[in-house]
């Protein structure tokens, strides 16, 4: 019961839609923390209450242009890609409640004031991302996100050495881009003790 509250937060969201506006909800987390997978519960069932739903995700590369977001557990939801956060806004119809947003961390700063913009018109805005780039550094815009949100929700990975508490992405290819887009080819869940913040640090691979 607790934890259903701290995850849908129930009373509180029926509160806030008594007085009319929407209100902006945060899911942060490493990859593999299962973000998406929460961000398509919650869509799913925000359909099967019969509200009119969107989703959207940001257009970086042909991988992300299929029109669905996925999660690494192979659960889907259609979605439109979108290149910057301006294109966004301006496909959200006037009948929408609900609007879901994957890949947070990708879209231009102008998030920020969209995201509140359609919260304040009475939207329920879902919005999933990284809250940390690969060296571990806050990736905006989600601290920016975070600080508007009525509700935040941060999940958690599987450390893979030492089976831990996840909170990182280490990086497990040669690259200094910040944006460098992979799964379980690139990325690892890591801890706080087995993460190694510097992508070129030859200790990258401890063992
Ligand atoms: P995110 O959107 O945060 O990257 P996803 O929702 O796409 O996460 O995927 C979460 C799923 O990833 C889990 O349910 C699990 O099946 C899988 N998974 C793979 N590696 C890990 C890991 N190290 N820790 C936790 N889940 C993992
Ligand atoms: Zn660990």
């Amino acid at each position: 019961m607790v934890e259903e509250l701290a995850f849908d937060n129930t009373e509180e969201r029926r509160k806030v839609r008594q007085n009319g506006t929407g209100w902006i909800e945060v899911i942060v987390g490493s990859m593999f923390s299962g973000k998406s997978e929460e961000l398509i519960r919650r869509l799913n069932r925000a359909r099967i209450a019969r509200q009119k739903v969107q989703v959207f995700k940001p257009r970086i590369d042909a991988r992300y242009s299929v029109e669905e977001i996925a999660s690494h557990s192979g659960q889907k939801h259609g979605s439109n890609p979108v290149a910057t956060a301006a294109e966004l806004m301006s496909l959200v119809s006037a009948e929408t409640q609900v609007v879901g947003i994957d890949e947070g961390q990708f879209f231009d700063m102008e998030i920020v004031d969209i995201v509140n913009e359609l919260a304040t018109i009475g939207k329920r805005v879902i919005v999933a991302g990284l809250d940390q780039d690969y060296t571990g550094k806050p990736f905006e815009p989600m601290p920016q996100l975070l600080s508007i949100a009525e509700f935040i929700t941060k999940t958690h990975a599987i450390c893979v050495k030492c089976g831990g508490t996840a909170n990182y992405s280490q990086r497990t290819v040669e690259s200094d881009a910040r944006v460098e887009v992979g799964a379980a080819d690139k990325y690892e869940a890591r801890c706080r003790s087995c993460f190694v913040p510097h992508a070129d640090s030859p200790t990258i691979h401890p063992d």
